[in-house]
């Protein structure tokens, strides 16, 4: 019998497999991901940012762990001797509707508390040559860095501390009794007295697996992306993003300094037909069937309809993706862009057909699942992982075994 079983080898589930032994450090923790190794999903398919917390609803968990994200995902790489980059980040407007909507982030980032510069079209230009706009706002706490080498390091630190993992473990079920929880794989069935759930695109299908209805479905989308060859690594000083429009979940085609040198433009988001499929040819007929089958997608699609189908041409003809970059970098041809792999986001999506923003999580007497963790949930890990051991540690209030030990992980961890 463990003390937690965690299920999800990605960023969120690492990053609490490592500080629940930190703060705990005489539990028996394993960690179960079905994959060969971590990072294999979203964590391992990002544009590498470290938000800054600019467009996340003030108060809300995004805005908060964000913000103490960027912080803390600094700290670690100083302490593990990981590579970033603080290369800050532009937000360029190119029409009137967009210098409305990036005033509204001005407002935004006031409240959230960022350090942040008004730029006019002159001193845009002066900061950046190949782009183009009206104007602009600097955010300077904004980096890069590879999510998959965080996750690695995570990984090292929870082993070394006497967590244990087990790759190649996809769980396919899962049963909560009186005394313990049993977490059925195709490596055999383990019980624990705690379990956490953090498995991105299969979020709504763990919660099922206990038998609950979750309330949300997962909708996956792909977010497909080019790189500049190498001739253009310096074409940008910073990470440069539109102004997003605030009535969709995603920021906008962006040209993204990478951490190795390259840049990449992207993401855009098209609806996948495989929750796992990275490639445009990647159906499963099972996911697209429950999609169909799930009212809240539908109303997302219908709502979205226009918009959808615009992405949809966009991703199939690269010339109307490469529209979405001139607008702010005129000098990129249809040639600049190269091949480079997709990523599928996990987007909760709530019965009446809402898109969830914020992050979700749901408990059960002995276990916490994450539900929603679409970006800046690499940048959040971390707070992410010390609020699911608040979590955990309220939880454990109620099973009088561990109260002793919730004690301890209160005094442990602090956000
Ligand atoms: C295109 C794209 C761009 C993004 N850009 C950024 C960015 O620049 N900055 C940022 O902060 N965020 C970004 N994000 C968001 C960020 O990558 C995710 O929010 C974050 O990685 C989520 O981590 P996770 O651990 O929850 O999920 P994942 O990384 O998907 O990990 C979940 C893990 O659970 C495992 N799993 C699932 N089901 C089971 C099962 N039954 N049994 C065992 N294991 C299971 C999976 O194999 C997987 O390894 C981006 C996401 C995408 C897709």
């Amino acid at each position: 019998m463990y003390d937690f079983v965690i299920i999800g080898g990605g960023i969120v589930g690492m990053s609490t497999a490592m500080q629940l032994i930190r703060a705990y450090p005489e539990a028996s923790i394993l960690l179960l991901e079905k994959e060969s190794g971590p990072a294999r999903h979203q964590t391992g398919h990002n544009s590498g940012v470290i938000h800054a917390g600019v467009y996340y609803s003030p108060g809300s968990l995004k805005a908060r762990f964000c913000l103490a994200g960027n912080r803390a995902t600094k700290a670690f790489c100083d302490e593990q001797g990981i590579a970033y980059d603080e290369c800050g980040k532009l937000l360029v407007a190119t029409n009137e509707l967009e210098m409305q909507r990036m005033r509204a982030l001005w407002e935004r980032t006031a409240a959230n508390g960022l350090q942040r510069e008004w730029l006019s079209a002159g001193q845009l230009k002066e900061r950046e040559p190949n782009i183009s706009g009206l104007g602009g706002i600097f955010v300077p706490s904004s980096g890069i860095v590879n999510y998959a080498e965080v996750t690695a390091a995570m990984a090292r630190e929870f082993q070394r501390h006497g967590g244990e993992i087990r790759y190649g473990a996809e769980v396919t079920g899962l049963e909560e009794l009186a005394t313990e929880l049993r977490v059925h794989t195709r490596l055999g069935t383990f019980c624990a007295r705690f379990m956490v759930s953090c498995s991105g695109l299969m979020a709504d299908r763990l919660v099922r697996m206990l038998g609950l209805d979750p309330g949300f479905s997962i909708c996956p989308f792909r977010g497909e992306y080019y790189q500049l060859p190498a001739r253009h690594n310096r074409i940008v000083n910073h990470l440069i993003y539109p102004i997003p429009d605030p009535s969709m979940p995603f920021l906008g085609v962006h040209l993204t300094r990478m951490i190795d040198g390259s840049v990449t433009v992207g993401p855009n988001a098209v609806l996948a037909l495989k929750r796992e499929g990275y490639r445009k040819r990647d159906i499963s007929l099972a996911d697209t069937w429950a999609m169909l089958g799930d009212a809240g997608i539908r109303r997302v699609l219908r709502d979205n309809l226009r918009p959808g189908l615009v992405e949809m041409k966009n991703s199939l003809f690269k010339r109307g993706y490469l529209q979405q970059v001139r607008k702010y970098c005129p000098s990129l041809g249809v040639q600049d862009l190269q091949p480079y792999p997709a990523g599928v986001r996990a987007q909760a999506v709530s019965r009446d057909g809402k898109l969830i923003e914020d992050f979700l999580f749901r408990n059960t007497r002995r276990s916490v699942n994450v539900c929603n963790a679409p970006s800046p949930a690499a940048t959040s890990a971390i707070p992410i992982g010390a609020y699911i051991i608040e979590q955990i540690e309220a939880q454990l209030q109620g099973l009088p075994a561990f109260a002793k030990a919730a004690r301890q992980v209160r005094a442990a961890v602090s956000l």
